[in-house]
């Protein structure tokens, strides 16, 4: 986060004196307590300092890296999912790179009844299949998915980061969010490293405040 030179200098006399009214950090910079209360603000909320009524302003020692780290550790997968792009475990492996395609998506995941998840399809499962392959549309994908009990998932009140750990760990590109519902996981959203991706630079963004 980039402070301004006046925002350093509040830390710096809070970090000295705190606990420490606004009125007496203000007084410090010959400055009126209105002209501080956004910096005192923006600080408070950021992390760097805290506010306790009737004490005054203190110093949490917090650095930026580990307000940073603080934040990234409440991201949730709900928050970053995207729709997921589902087949049926009987749709041909040509009608699969056709839905690949149309929707842009580089993962697909099988379903069966109701949308239980049975598979995942990824870019090189299906280049895989079609190499030598002359008939494509008669070949249903779930001989060539990679199938359950192998597959890794998250559910929606997941950690953003145990998801991400996933991903790497496993080396996949995305993973199935799922609800369990007694007959099996139900899809219900998709997380990819792109969602890793627009978590990454909303969080740089919002240290920008
Ligand atoms: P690509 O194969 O295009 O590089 P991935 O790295 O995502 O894409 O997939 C690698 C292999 O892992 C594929 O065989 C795919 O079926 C499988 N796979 C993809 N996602 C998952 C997942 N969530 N759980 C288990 N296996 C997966």
């Amino acid at each position: 986060m980039d402070l301004s030179n006046r925002q350093e200098q509040i830390i710096q006399i809070v970090k000295e004196n705190g606990p420490i009214t606004g009125e007496n950090i203000a007084d410090q910079l010959s400055l009126t307590r209105a002209t501080l209360r956004p910096d005192l603000a923006i600080l408070t909320m950021a992390g760097f300092l805290d506010a306790r009524p009737r004490v005054g302003y203190f110093f949490t020692g917090k650095t930026g890296s580990e307000l940073l780290t603080e934040k990234l550790k409440k991201f949730k997968v709900h928050e970053y999912q995207g729709l997921p792009i589902v087949v049926e475990e009987d749709v041909s492996v040509y009608d699969a790179i056709c839905t690949m395609f149309l929707e842009d998506v580089g993962t697909l995941f099988v379903t069966k009844e109701q949308s239980l998840l049975v598979g995942v399809l990824s870019r090189k499962d299906l280049l895989r299949a079609s190499i030598g392959n002359q008939d494509l549309t008669s070949i249903p994908v779930h001989i060539i998915m990679t199938r359950m009990p192998n597959i890794s998932i998250c559910e929606k009140d997941d950690l953003l980061l145990d998801a991400a750990q996933k991903l790497i760990e496993k080396q996949i590109d995305g993973l199935p969010v799922v609800k369990p519902n007694g007959q099996g996981l139900e899809v219900v959203g998709r997380l990819t490293k792109t969602s890793i991706t627009k978590a990454l630079v909303e969080l740089a963004r919002d240290q920008h405040l």
